[in-house]
């Protein structure tokens, strides 16, 4: 059976090079790309996707799930389209594939309500790369032993969150295993705002943004007279197309809300 994949944000960096990534893949298809503007334009016209010919954009979910029939909308836009997209296309019998950061927790719950109402599955991966979820899934289990956790992300200045959906996933599964605490010294100052970073449950998040950079993670865990450092970087946006594709494909087998591609590998 071929998947019928909609994209939204196919013009965009992600969105591209997923397009591509569908394309070539013998079991889907591209079949439409979901925007706020270029209403009825073709995806290869102008400055657009050039790779998807006779690929159209609709700036309506419901005329695209009309017209084109989807069984999935992969998401790569930005934080303040991905949950109306996601909430449309869940009620619309799309199940949605979202690569796209910055959704806040509730918005993760009300999402998960309606995946299970509708007995849709909804994949939310805040990162597709195999290696970083591995990186994720190494840092939990070293917490464990070692609870003195710092996690570095670096991404490119165009990034409009921070911290990234990668860093945030890995402080929430560091969290199900480390007892919470503060770290550092307990009187300390600081002196210039946001030097400590964000804090999760004592757990610190530093984030850099800056140019030449593309998707990398380091996580520190301290011990006495040790530390241990993992750390995971993307070069290039390929590195995210595997975990594309492996989301699509598990999307169509599961029924359920899944948080994180360590859960389908
Ligand atoms: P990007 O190049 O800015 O692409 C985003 C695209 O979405 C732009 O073309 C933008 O159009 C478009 N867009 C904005 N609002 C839209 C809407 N309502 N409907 C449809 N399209 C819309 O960004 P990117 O680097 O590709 O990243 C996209 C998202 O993926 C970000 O949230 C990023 O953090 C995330 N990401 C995830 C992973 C992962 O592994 N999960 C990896 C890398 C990036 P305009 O430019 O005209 O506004």
């Amino acid at each position: 059976m071929t998947i019928r994949v909609a994209i939204a944000g196919a013009r965009g960096r992600m969105g591209s090079t997923a397009a591509t990534a569908i394309t070539e893949a013998p079991d889907m298809e591209f079949v439409g790309a979901l925007d706020y503007k270029y209403d009825g334009w073709y995806i290869n016209e102008g400055t657009l996707n050039e790779y998807s010919p006779g690929v159209r954009v609709y700036t309506s979910i419901a005329e695209l799930a009309e017209v084109e029939r989807p069984d999935v909308l992969l998401d790569l836009t930005d934080p303040e389209a991905v949950f109306p997209n996601a909430q449309k296309a869940l009620t619309l019998g799309i199940r949605p594939v979202i690569g796209t950061s910055g959704l806040t927790l509730e918005e993760i719950d009300q999402l998960k309500m309606l995946s299970e109402q509708n007995g849709l599955s909804c994949i939310l991966a805040p990162n597709f790369s195999i290696g970083a979820v591995l990186m994720m899934k190494f840092a939990a289990q070293a917490a464990h032993y070692l609870g003195d956790v710092e996690i570095i992300e670096m991404h490119h200045d165009r990034k409009l969150d921070a911290p990234s959906g990668t860093a945030a996933k890995t402080a929430d599964m560091i969290s199900k295993v480390r007892t919470p605490h503060l770290q550092g010294h307990p009187d300390e100052q600081v002196n210039a705002y946001g030097a400590r970073g964000a804090d999760v449950q004592g757990m610190k998040i530093h984030s850099v943004r800056l140019p030449g950079l593309l998707a990398h993670q380091q996580v520190l865990l301290g011990g006495e007279g040790e530390l241990l450092s993992i750390r995971h970087d993307s070069f290039d946006r390929k590195s995210f197309m595997p975990g594309v594709l492996l989301a699509v494909s598990e999307s169509m087998s599961q029924h359920q809300f899944i948080n994180g591609l360590e859960e389908l590998i």
